[in-house]
Formats: C-alpha cells, sequence, structure tokens
C-alpha cells in the first residue's frame, strides 16, 4: 500500500521546504488560460495544492493570463472545476491581469533605477547582439541602452499610450550580458499589442512578459516556494534578479520534472487538429488525456492522484507508458467500485427445465472483498443473455465455456447449464439462440459466465464504447507522415445492444461510491462517477452523451493489462 503523503515527506520535495522551512507555506498553480489542462498538469496541481495541504499552508489558483491573443472564458471555468473535481480548494482564485496597472509601476520603476531601457531592434539585430547565428560572436549592447532615464520614461509611456506599433518597441531589463546564462541577455518585459484583452478590454496597448510577470505576481501573493518544471531552470536567475533589483519580496523558485505519456499527443496543437478533423469526438474524447477527457472516461480523481503519488516527485522528466497508467487506475478502481454483470453481444440462451425458477430472485454482493458495499438482488429467467464469445458451435478439448454437450456455469446461479442445442439466421451465419437444460450432476464447473436476465428482469440495453489507444505507435509525433499517419482506425468499437443487469440502477443511484475507498468522494457526482466493475469485462462508466432513455457506457479499463477486451 502507498503513503499518500510519501512524495512531501522524503526527497525532492522535503528538501525544497528545508531550504525555506518558513510558515505558513504559500504556493499557486498558474496556468496560463489558453487551452484544457491534460493529464501532466495534474501532476503540478498535486505538487502545489499537495505541498501546501502537507505544510499546512494554502494555494492559489493563479490564472496567468497576460497574453491578449490565445485566452478565452471557456478555459477559465474548464480549469477552475477540473482542479476543484481534483479534490483542491484554492485559497483564492486570481489573475495576473489584475496587476497590469502594479506591474506597470514596477516597469517605470525598474526604468528609473536604470535598469530598463526601451530598445527598438528588430529580431535580427537582437539575435546579433546575442552572439549572432551560433551565439559564439561577442556580445553586445544596442545604442538604446544608452538612453537616460527620462528619454526611457518618456518612451515607456508613449508605448503605454499607444503611439508605437506591436514591434516597433519594446521595455527591455538592464541585466548582464557578460553573464553565461541567456536569461541574463537583457530579457523583453514589455511588448506592444494591438489586441483587445480578454478581461481588460482595449485599456492596455503593452502587455507584460512571462519574465516579468511571473516572478512579480509571486512576490504580490507572497508565495513561498515557487514550483515549477524543469524547463524554468534557467529562468530561476532572471526570476531572482528582477524581485531583487525591485526590491521587492523574494519568493523562492525551484523546479521539478514534467510528467509526459508516451503513445498520446498532449500538445494543444494537436489535439485541436485531431478535434477538429473529427477524429475524436472533442476535447473531452476518452481516448485523450486532457482532463476533461481523463474525467469522461471514469477515472476517479482519486486514481490519478494515487498515480502521482507512486512516480513521486524528482527533477527528473517522467516518460511515462499509457499501459502503466491505466495499470494503476485498474488497481485502484479494483478496490473501490462495485460489480455488476454485462454482456457486450448478447445471445439469448433459453433454459428449458428452469421454469420453476423462472423469476426468482438472486441475492448478491456489490463486491466480494468489501461487505460495506452491501448485496442487491437479481432476477433469474428462464431465457438469460449471454455474451456471444462465451458460446462455441463446436466443442473442443480444449475449451471450457458453452457448447453443444458441454457445462458451463453462470455466475451466483446455483446449477450449471448445459447447452443442447442452437439456431443460427441463414443468411448472416450468426447464432440467434441457444437452448439448454440444468446440469445437475456437475457440482464444479470449470468456468463460470457472467449472463444478464431475460424480459422482466429489469436488465437494460446500452450502448457500450470500448476504447483503444488512439495511436499505433509509442511516438505518435514521430511517426511518418506525421502523427495523423499513426492514428489506429480500431481506436473507439461500439457495441450498440449490450445489456446490463437490474444492479445497474443502484449503482447510478448510489454513485459515487465513497463508501468503497473510505475517500470523501471518488467523483463530484456527474455521470462518470457511475463506475463498476462488469464481471469478465472490463471497468466502466456512464457516458455524458448517457440519457434516461439510452444508457451509454465507456470502458475505463480492461480487467487485465493486455487482455484484449
Ligand atoms: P502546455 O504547453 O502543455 O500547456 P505549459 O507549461 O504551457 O504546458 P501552463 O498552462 O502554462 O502549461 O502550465 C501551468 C503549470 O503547469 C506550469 O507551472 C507548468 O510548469 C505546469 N505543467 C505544464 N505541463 C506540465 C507537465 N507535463 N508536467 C508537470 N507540470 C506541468
Ligand atoms: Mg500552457
Ligand atoms: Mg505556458
Amino acid at each position: 500500500t502507498l503513503d499518500p503523503e510519501a512524495m512531501f515527506k522524503q526527497g525532492f520535495l522535503e528538501t525544497v521546504y528545508n531550504e525555506r522551512p518558513v510558515k505558513p507555506v504559500v504556493t499557486r498553480f498558474p496556468p496560463e488560460p489558453n487551452g484544457y489542462l491534460h493529464i501532466g498538469h495534474a501532476k503540478a496541481i498535486a505538487v502545489n495544492f499537495g505541498f501546501a495541504k502537507f505544510h499546512g499552508g494554502e494555494c492559489n489558483l493563479r490564472f496567468d493570463d497576460t497574453n491578449p491573443e490565445a485566452e478565452e472564458q471557456q478555459y477559465f471555468d474548464s480549469i477552475e472545476e477540473i482542479v476543484g473535481w481534483l479534490g483542491f480548494v484554492p485559497a483564492r482564485i486570481t489573475y495576473s491581469s489584475d496587476n497590469f496597472g502594479k506591474l506597470y509601476e514596477l516597469g517605470e520603476k525598474l526604468i528609473t533605477l536604470d535598469k530598463g531601457y526601451v530598445c527598438h531592434c528588430n529580431d535580427e539585430e537582437i539575435k546579433l547582439q546575442r552572439g549572432g547565428e551560433k551565439g559564439t560572436s561577442p556580445r553586445f549592447r544596442c545604442k538604446h541602452a544608452e538612453q537616460t532615464v527620462d528619454e526611457n520614461l518618456a518612451k515607456f509611456r508613449d508605448m503605454r499610450d499607444g503611439k508605437y506599433k506591436p514591434r516597433e518597441a519594446f521595455l527591455r531589463m538592464k541585466q548582464d550580458i557578460e553573464d553565461g546564462n541567456p536569461q541574463m541577455w537583457d530579457l523583453a518585459a514589455y511588448r506592444v499589442k494591438d489586441e483587445p484583452h480578454h478581461r481588460t478590454g482595449t485599456t492596455w496597448k503593452i502587455y507584460p512578459t512571462y519574465d516579468f510577470t511571473h516572478c512579480l505576481c509571486d512576490s504580490f501573493e507572497g508565495i513561498t516556494h515557487s514550483l515549477c518544471t524543469t524547463e524554468f531552470i534557467q529562468s530561476r536567475v532572471s526570476y531572482e534578479w528582477l524581485n531583487k533589483t525591485l526590491g521587492v519580496y523574494e519568493p523562492m523558485q525551484r523546479e521539478y520534472g514534467r510528467l509526459s505519456l508516451s503513445g498520446t499527443v498532449l500538445s494543444k496543437r494537436k489535439l485541436k487538429t485531431l478535434v477538429e478533423k473529427g477524429y475524436v469526438r472533442g476535447w473531452d474524447d476518452p481516448r485523450l488525456y486532457t482532463l476533461i477527457a481523463v474525467r469522461r472516461r471514469g477515472i476517479p480523481p482519486g486514481a490519478i492522484l494515487e498515480f502521482i503519488n507512486e512516480l513521486g516527485v524528482t527533477t527528473n522528466r517522467t516518460i511515462i507508458q499509457i499501459a502503466r497508467f491505466e495499470q494503476s487506475v485498474r488497481r485502484y478502481l479494483e478496490r473501490t467500485v462495485p460489480r455488476l454483470m454485462l454482456v457486450l453481444d448478447p445471445v439469448p440462451v433459453v433454459i428449458e427445465d428452469a421454469d420453476e425458477l423462472d423469476g426468482t430472485d438472486i441475492n448478491v454482493p456489490f463486491s466480494p472483498k468489501n461487505a460495506a458495499m452491501g448485496d442487491h438482488k437479481i432476477k433469474f429467467t428462464k431465457t438469460v443473455y449471454i455474451d456471444r464469445s462465451d458460446f462455441r458451435e463446436t466443442d473442443s478439448k480444449d475449451y471450457f465455456r458453452l457448447a453443444p454437450g458441454k457445462t458451463v456455469g453462470l455466475l451466483q446461479v446455483p446449477w450449471p447449464i448445459k447447452a443442447t442445442s442452437f439456431t443460427k439466421d441463414e443468411t448472416t451465419g450468426q447464432v440467434t439462440e441457444v437452448r439448454a437444460v440444468f446440469d445437475r450432476e456437475t457440482k464444479k464447473p470449470k468456468t463460470y459466465i457472467q449472463w444478464v436476465g431475460g424480459e422482466g428482469s429489469g436488465s437494460r440495453t446500452v450502448e457500450v464504447r470500448i476504447h483503444n489507444q488512439l495511436f499505433k505507435s509509442e511516438d505518435p509525433g514521430a511517426a511518418e507522415g506525421g502523427f495523423l499517419n499513426d492514428i489506429n482506425p480500431d481506436s473507439e468499437v461500439i457495441y450498440p445492444n449490450a445489456k446490463i443487469e437490474v444492479g445497474f440502477d443502484e449503482v447510478k443511484k448510489r454513485a459515487p461510491w465513497p463508501e468503497a475507498a473510505g475517500e470523501d468522494k471518488l467523483g463530484k457526482g456527474g455521470p462518470e462517477s457511475v463506475r463498476f466493475q462488469a464481471m469478465r469485462v472490463a471497468y466502466f462508466a456512464m457516458d455524458s452523451d448517457s440519457t434516461d432513455d439510452k444508457i451509454v457506457l465507456n470502458r475505463i479499463v480492461s480487467l487485465k493489462e493486455d487482455s484484449g477486451k
């Protein structure tokens, strides 16, 4: 079993805390609201919110919304919702854009300290100043760095007042071009952008860069430990430089490794292509690894957090195969969801000598391992449905399910059945009905199969969607002809006429099932929190396409790794 606090008690995160063992701890999760969060972000959420929680502190959800081009309201909403779904409550929700006024003042202060200047160079010139194409020629500062404080102030105000077009002028930090770290080579602090901002409209003509904004917003919020991913290691010097130069409170930035999944794509651009070209049902298609997709598929938030805990946090980048993620989800579901019987491709079996048992109730536990989940009643009927794959027209010695003359057990039913005959549809060649009798001699059949009651048993027809991996290879991004060439044509298999037993109604009514795991909640009570194990088939959850009349089920994961079902 897993210590859910292991990642905070030892290793990287403990070291980070010990470097600055203050109370209260204040952290932040700072997404840019320009897309849906993915599984990698779940690690960032767990690290930031978890770290604060572990040390009795607070974590803010900060929308890093300084780029007017890409940000949309639906992303703000979805991010907030998903953080809540994962079980975290932000101490406060903040917006970098709420600080535009303060940030502008600090831009002026930087100039006043002679640590900032307005530059008019183009990309080509800047590249040359930074050592040229190969970065090997001598670095130098442009003439704009020699402007007086007053000239810079006047120009910066002109930028603010819309007197420059985009790219005609930008504010630069006056750092240290002799430093070996490119993050010290006079970074951009403010740019002119002629775009309305989602929250501030047309108030601003200039927008602060990430390098200027992030460390200052951390400072404003009193962030004690600013945890980010290792691409920002180089940025640590500029982060520290700016706060120190401006004389504001200095948070401490430390970096952990990103989490990636192989065998799928997470980049916004690629996901957008999949959605727009209709390869998937939307951004929340269960075959994707956005968090809204993972949720729709039925993966419980607790399983995601447990998976991240299992991996732990270090400075290494972690690349995980989907199979490993699924193994972790499977272990979680095994302990936490009730069991039911479902057949994907039903064939009726008429049990000829079952007249006196027709309509009798059988009491079935929801879990053989966890009595706390309780029992429910299913109705045995003279005609039951079994899965097409559990019947064979001709028997063989190494086959242990139903065939003419062969005996098989029906889960929960006292006596096994033996097939006597079957009928076929001449045109399709498919078996349409099997006839059978009870086999009262055989006490212990080799195999038990699942079944669903017929008419009057309360069972119902449902649509089942089996999801396989969306891509054929482990590295779709590197596939010949691009990632679209790597799409698995069988990534979604639909069973339109599956049948589920009557117990589903109770599972649905009682969902989510916190009693199973001893947790607060397995989900937030959306359709996807109706989860169960279909015995001998897979784990399933209800899809958001479901209506009162038509239930749609998603396979969450198979019962075993590579079981094909
Ligand atoms: P992407 O380009 O995938 O959206 P990003 O870094 O631009 O990634 P943001 O929305 O800016 O994403 O990220 C919010 C926070 O989540 C940042 O602190 C970022 O470091 C972290 N984060 C993003 N991707 C991952 C990942 N794969 N693993 C761990 N943390 C991540
Ligand atoms: Mg992003
Ligand atoms: Mg980003």
